[in-house]
């Protein structure tokens, strides 16, 4: 029989399987705190446990730990990159990086990508497989651990759409914010998508008050397209109303990404057209200059191109944001650290 995947188990799910297997509540609340308070690797750590118990719960049941593969540490600003390896031998990528509100960690959500933006090295290699609620929650555990530092943030804006793992995404939000695990507030948790809207509407009705933010990239229609495939499948008018309902079912204000590509999506026009799309909504917006890949032949914006960008946004009221670069000497854009890896792999067994 398979092992249940016992970390990916919410609080009242142990304490239900601890009564499944004749052990009081308070057992469950005990493993509970193990492996969501107290960060533990496996069923060994909790020492408060009794052997024989503990080797009742290694037949049955899976806790297990990502392991860190390499982590680079950026001299300018402390930020670092994790790459972690999956039990199955897949790797992902975190990232941990400090504010004065505190550190914040950006996590994976899938092993690869489907959704196939352009400018997105994230996404070349197509899809892998969903990351279990246990392996999105051990990016934050094992840095958390690893780094010594509290994590009070957490982005879903790695690899992955979220969107496209969406129960998975859920329940993850759930067991990160509870009072027995990390009890991280969900205000301090954002979740990014490409903008799958049925998904949207559906994640409104969640009764969550963490953060969306929708990855625009366009200021219309065609635009939008050609660089997000996504795009094909909805409108960017119908994104722009999953946006709003959002807002008003949630109370949460959206935040829009915008990646600037110099040359594509950056122009003055872009701006006014921006401004009429998205004007009457309460949002943010977060400038992003395209971080180039290799695999494409994108161009930042120059410098003086965003700054009028921004401005033009601010005329019309938009509250607007350049996103700081953060570790940019260990940087690569979103997905190549774990990309060149994996190339490096490859080239080691040809
Ligand atoms: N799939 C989700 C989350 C992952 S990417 C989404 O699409 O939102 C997080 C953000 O980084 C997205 O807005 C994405 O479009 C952007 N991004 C990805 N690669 C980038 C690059 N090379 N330069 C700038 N932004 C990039």
């Amino acid at each position: 029989m398979e092992k249940k995947d016992f970390k990916s188990m919410r609080y009242d799910e142990i304490l239900r399987e601890m009564e499944l297997i004749g052990e009081k509540p308070f057992r469950g609340k005990q493993i509970y705190q193990w492996m969501h308070e107290k960060l533990v690797e496996s069923f060994d750590g909790m020492s408060n446990l009794s052997k024989s118990l503990r080797e009742k719960l290694e037949s049955s049941y899976l806790c297990e730990a990502l392991t860190p593969a390499e982590v680079l540490t950026s001299k300018i600003d402390g930020t670092q990159k994790y790459l972690f390896r999956l039990t199955d031998g897949n790797v992902i990528e975190s990232v941990l990086m400090h504010y004065k509100h505190g550190n914040s960690v950006c996590i994976s959500s899938q092993v690869g990508c489907r959704m196939g933006c352009r400018f997105c090295a994230s996404t070349i290699g197509g899809l892998t497989r969903n990351l279990r609620v246990s392996e999105m929650l051990d990016q934050i555990y094992r840095i958390q651990v690893l780094s010594g530092e509290r994590v009070s943030n957490v982005v879903v804006m790695g690899t992955g759409e979220p969107m496209d793992n969406y129960d998975n995404i859920v329940k993850f939000i759930h067991m990160l914010t509870d009072e027995h695990g990390l009890h991280i507030s969900q205000r301090n948790i954002t979740v990014s998508t490409c903008g799958i809207v049925p998904r949207i509407y559906q994640l409104a009705e969640e009764n969550l008050q963490i953060t969306l933010a929708l990855s625009l990239h366009g200021s219309n229609q065609e635009k939008r397209r050609t660089l997000m495939p996504i795009a094909n499948k909805y409108a960017i008018e119908e994104v722009i109303e999953a946006c709003r309902n959002y807002f008003e079912k949630t109370g949460r204000r959206i935040t829009f990404e915008y990646s600037l590509v110099g040359g594509v999506n950056d122009t003055e026009e872009d701006a006014r057209e921006l401004c009429e799309l998205i004007g009457g909504l309460n949002c943010h917006i977060n400038l992003i200059p395209v971080n180039p890949i290799k695999e494409r032949n994108f161009v930042q914006s120059q410098k003086k191109v965003i700054l009028n960008f921004k401005n033009k946004l601010e005329k019309c009221g938009i509250n607007v944001t350049i996103r700081r670069e953060m570790g940019r000497d260990i940087n690569g854009a979103c997905g190549q650290l774990r990309k060149s890896y994996m190339d490096r792999a490859e080239g080691e067994e040809t």
